[in-house]
This record gives C-alpha cells, sequence and structure tokens, in this order.
C-alpha cells in the first residue's frame, strides 16, 4: 500500500441538503486527508467531459442534467490506498446495494443520486485530479 490521492466530488442531491460536512467527516474519520477543495457549478461541457467514457449509456443525458443541477463539491483525497479506500467509503453505486455505513447507503437518494464520485483506478484519478485542479492548488 501506498500514499495515494483520488478524486472526489460531492454531488447536487448532496450540497441540496446541506450534507457537504457529514460526507467530509466521513472521508477525514477513515483517515483521508481533504488536500485541495472547491465548490463550483459545472458546465454542460464540463459535465459531458468528464462522463465522456459513459457517452453512450442510456443514462448519460439525466447524468450530465443531474451533474449541472446545482453546485458539486470538487476535491482531492490523500491517504493510503485513497482510491479503493474512498470508494469503500462510498459504497456501491445502487445506494440498495451499498454497504451500512458507507455514504450511499446513508445519504443517497437513487443510483443517479448518489451523493458522491470516486475515481476508479489510480490512472483515472490522475486524469480526473487535472481535470479540476492545478498542481499548486493541491496541499498536502
Ligand atoms: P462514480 O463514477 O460517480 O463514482 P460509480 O463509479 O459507482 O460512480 P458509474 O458506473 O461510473 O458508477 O456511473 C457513474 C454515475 O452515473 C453513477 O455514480 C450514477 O450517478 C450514474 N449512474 C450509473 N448507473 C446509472 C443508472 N443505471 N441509472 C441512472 N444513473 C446511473
Ligand atoms: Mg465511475
Amino acid at each position: 500500500m501506498a500514499i495515494e490521492r483520488t478524486l472526489s466530488i460531492i454531488k447536487p442531491d448532496a450540497t441540496r441538503r446541506n450534507l457537504t460536512g457529514k460526507i467530509n467527516a466521513k472521508f477525514e474519520e477513515a483517515g483521508l486527508r481533504i488536500v485541495a477543495q472547491r465548490r463550483i457549478l459545472l458546465s454542460r461541457e464540463q459535465a459531458e467531459a468528464f462522463y465522456a467514457v459513459h457517452k453512450e449509456r442510456p443514462f448519460f443525458g439525466g447524468l450530465v442534467s443531474f451533474m449541472t443541477g446545482g453546485p458539486v463539491v470538487v476535491q482531492v483525497l490523500e491517504g493510503e490506498d485513497a482510491v479503493a479506500a474512498n470508494r469503500r467509503i462510498m459504497g456501491a453505486t445502487n445506494p440498495a446495494n451499498a454497504e451500512p455505513g458507507t455514504i450511499r447507503r446513508e445519504f443517497a437518494e437513487d443510483i443517479e443520486a448518489n451523493s458522491v464520485h470516486g475515481s476508479d483506478s489510480a490512472e483515472n484519478a490522475a486524469t480526473e485530479i487535472a481535470f479540476f485542479f492545478t498542481p499548486n492548488e493541491i496541499v498536502g
């Protein structure tokens, strides 16, 4: 295991319900450090580019509308095995399948409005972090 960084997004369903602090507490209690963070509105172009891997999927249009429908908090999390650790803290994509204690089990509304995004590999984490942050905006 090594110290890694991963890209996290607190999604519009969670910012709307004022859950940023409760979600950040889950990361911090699990030992991840928030080393960069910014609250933004995603443009349609940004959301389409960020989720380009899903553009042929039937849920793509809905996902882009959802992600641009309110503020998101983009953040870099740092810690031991951060990519996998964050996926565990988030829980399964569909909150109905998420383990007790995970963010999605506790907070997500449904499979689309599932409160958080987390990079799914170290390689994607590097790409996704660079999508939102310059190196000098990340303070470890
Ligand atoms: P994320 O990429 O947001 O961390 P994930 O890796 O668990 O989540 P993906 O399969 O990459 O899930 O899907 C990206 C996002 O698209 C999901 O988090 C969810 O918001 C939305 N999504 C996925 N599957 C569906 C679906 N069947 N119906 C509606 N929205 C979906
Ligand atoms: Mg994903």
